[in-house]
């Protein structure tokens, strides 16, 4: 990273894939881990390769309510065979079941010796002793083999995969009561700007309430982040070089919003610069064209633009995969999108690639999208009230009521 800073507009222009991808290249995943309880591991990112210490399913065991036989006995239109005896899930039957013989089943009972196949209760009649049942289409059926979900010695899950629910049960249903997981990745953010307020305090003229490190709060805990919120820091050289350093030696990556673009007061690329190293880039994105990324000793800096919605944008299109990969996770969530005709009109130049906010609705069983209100840079409403991001390539120019559209509903992080 030895790009020095670029005066004035004339910083690189990269593409949203190529800014993306190239955060995605600096950014390895930070070393530590620690190993938990099962449900504090909840979201939490798994460091190692889990193997299955035994067979899941542990034995052959009856996936239905039924009567568990042997198929080459029941080759006849209808078959009388002698009922034996009853296995019950968490109560095995003890003998064998023998040519002629049955014995009853329930669900996720172990299969009895003998036995290969479970006919389903509906399918069988009682009668006197005995039990009268169908041929069997497929001999093995309705039986769940040991082994079938997770085999014993082969891995469980991969490290690198986030702790849901369902990997929850399926450390459970391993026995396991710890996990090793990697640590939280501690971020710092600090917002940026002489107009700036915080809340709790009067406005003053020409001020505004900084909302950006809320919106950076709530992206960063939903990912699961350590946070450490620094506050406002002043449009001053000597200040933000102070927040910088402080940040640097707590933290393993610092997001800044504001200062970033090409006016009098935007120091932040200047002083990341100044401090360590950077690379500035005018993105072909709207919102949130300048960028700065770099790095102060072990610390990754992430200069974002002021304007709250492009916060919101480049966070989620270009700097997200990277704190993904920050936080071990591998392979990167998908983003799945989906084209849908859009009812707005929607004004466009091409050369960006341009991320309007939508609200996908349902028409007549056709799922379609519209545009969430005012598109202004600084409009958050155009994100509360929407549900997914419009996603217009490069090329794309205006877009008429009734055009096909790409479609990225907004993921748990938004
Ligand atoms: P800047 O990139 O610093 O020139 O900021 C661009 C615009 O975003 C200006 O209108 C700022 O007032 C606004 N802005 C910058 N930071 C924040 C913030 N933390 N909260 C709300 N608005 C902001
Ligand atoms: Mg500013």
């Amino acid at each position: 990273m030895s790009d020095k800073p670029e005066c004035g507009g004339k910083a690189p222009a990269l593409s949203v894939a190529q800014a993306r991808q190239a955060l995605l290249d600096a950014v390895t995943p930070v070393v530590g881990w620690e190993m938990l309880p099962i449900r504090t591991a909840l979201g939490r990112v798994l460091s190692r390769d889990l193997v299955a210490p035994f067979d899941v399913p542990a034995h052959d065991n009856s996936a239905m309510d039924g009567f568990a036989v042997r198929a080459a006995d029941l080759k006849a239109e209808e078959n009388r065979l002698e009922l034996v005896g009853t296995a019950y899930a968490g109560g095995a039957f003890s003998g064998q079941v023998g040519p002629g013989q049955a014995v009853r089943i329930m669900t996720g009972a172990v299969l009895p010796r003998g036995a290969d196949t479970v006919v389903m209760q509906e399918a069988a009649r009682l009668e006197g002793d005995g039990v009268i049942l169908p041929a069997v289409s497929r001999p093995g059926q309705n039986v769940r083999r040991a082994g079938e979900d997770l085999a014993a010695g082969r891995a469980a899950l991969l490290a690198g995969r986030r702790v849901g629910p369902a990997e929850l049960g399926l450390l459970a249903s391993l026995g396991l009561a710890e996990v090793a997981v990697h640590r939280r990745p501690r971020i710092a953010f600090f917002s940026t700007g002489d107009e700036l307020a915080s809340i709790g305090r009067p406005l003053g003229p020409g001020e505004v309430y900084d909302s950006n490190r809320y919106t950076l709060y709530g992206v960063l805990s939903r990912l699961g982040m350590e946070v450490l919120d620094l506050g406002v820091v002043r449009d001053d050289p000597a200040a933000l070089e102070r927040a910088f350093t402080e940040a640097a030696a707590e933290a393993d990556a610092i997001l800044t919003t504001g200062g970033v673009s090409v006016g009098e007061a935007d120091y932040i690329r200047e002083i990341m610069g100044r401090l360590g190293e950077v690379r500035f880039w005018r993105i072909d994105i709207k919102p949130g064209r300048p960028m700065a990324f770099g790095r102060l000793g072990d610390t990754w800096l992430f200069g974002l633009p002021g304007n709250p919605v492009a916060v919101l944008v480049s966070f989620y299109q270009i700097v997200l995969d990277a704190l993904y990969r920050l936080q071990g996770l591998d392979p990167l969530p998908v983003r799945p999108s989906f084209r849908v005709p859009c009812d707005s009109p929607i004004r466009k130049l091409p050369g960006r690639r341009e991320f309007p906010r939508g609200v996908l609705f349902q028409a007549e069983g056709e799922w379609r999208v519209r545009l969430s209100g005012n598109q202004g840079s600084g409009v958050l409403r155009s994100m509360t009230d929407a549900d997914c991001f419009i996603c217009l390539p490069e090329d794309r120019g205006n877009v008429s009521p009734g055009d096909l559209v790409e479609v990225e509903p907004f993921g748990r992080v938004l």
